[in-house]
């Protein structure tokens, strides 16, 4: 009998990443928008938390996907015990501030973007037992002040995307297939079944297996 090594973190599938996290340099973290792999992996996204519904538990379940789980509190304050089924099958909750501003970058100042920041750190902390460790701006944009104040919040990087699941249909910025190493971003939202059946066919038709990116860049 083979003697049993350390066994493979269930979530990453087996795979050993071949991606290190940049650290914070000069108080700023660094912006990840995809991931720089040569393995067969993609990486599911899902924001806001605005919907929510069994069906959508059931097929995160059904196809065994972990995701990370980027919510503002605003969204989720009425029922945050609905994201707790996500969690208990190896999905994570991260940070999307607590207001979800997506003018953030340039209505806020520095002091202003860490308070949003914080104050989702500590709901998440009391909700779900958990400090993100990482923060998706809303709407996208950021800035060097908004990269000093995730690394001040304790957060390890800002992850934005290259594809996403939309209307019923995937959407690309590069190419028109999902790219080994893809940030996958989608919405707690009606649409929520058709994105992800676009996303599964995109997923099957690459030959990716998804993997949760807090374990692949060892932050979870
Ligand atoms: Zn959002």
């Amino acid at each position: 009998m083979l003697p049993e090594g350390p066994s493979p973190r269930p979530r990453l599938a087996g795979f050993t990443p071949d991606f290190k996290l940049p650290p914070i340099q000069n108080g700023l973290a660094p912006v990840i928008t995809k991931i720089e792999t040569k393995l067969p992996v993609v990486f599911l996204t899902i924001d806001d938390g605005v919907t929510k519904t069994p069906e959508m538990i059931r097929l995160l379940a059904e196809y065994d996907y972990p995701a990370s789980i980027f919510l503002a509190k605003d969204f989720v304050a009425d029922q945050p015990a609905f994201f707790k089924n996500f969690i208990a099958r190896g999905s994570l909750v991260e940070n999307h501030t607590v207001h979800h501003n997506i003018n953030m970058v340039t209505q806020m100042g520095y002091a202003q973007q860490l308070a949003e920041m914080n104050a989702m750190q500590d709901y998440a902390q009391q909700q779900f037992g958990r400090r993100p460790t990482l923060f998706r701006p809303p709407g996208g944009a950021y800035s060097l002040a908004m990269r000093q104040a995730v690394a001040a919040a304790g957060m390890k990087a800002i992850v934005t995307w290259e594809a996403k699941a939309n209307d019923g249909h995937m959407d690309y910025q590069y190419g028109k297939d999902l790219r080994p190493g893809e940030i996958v971003l989608m919405h707690f939202r009606p649409e929520f079944a058709a994105d992800l059946a676009a996303f599964r066919a995109a997923q099957l038709a690459a030959g990716l297996e998804v993997v949760l990116l807090e374990d692949f860049l060892d932050v979870a």
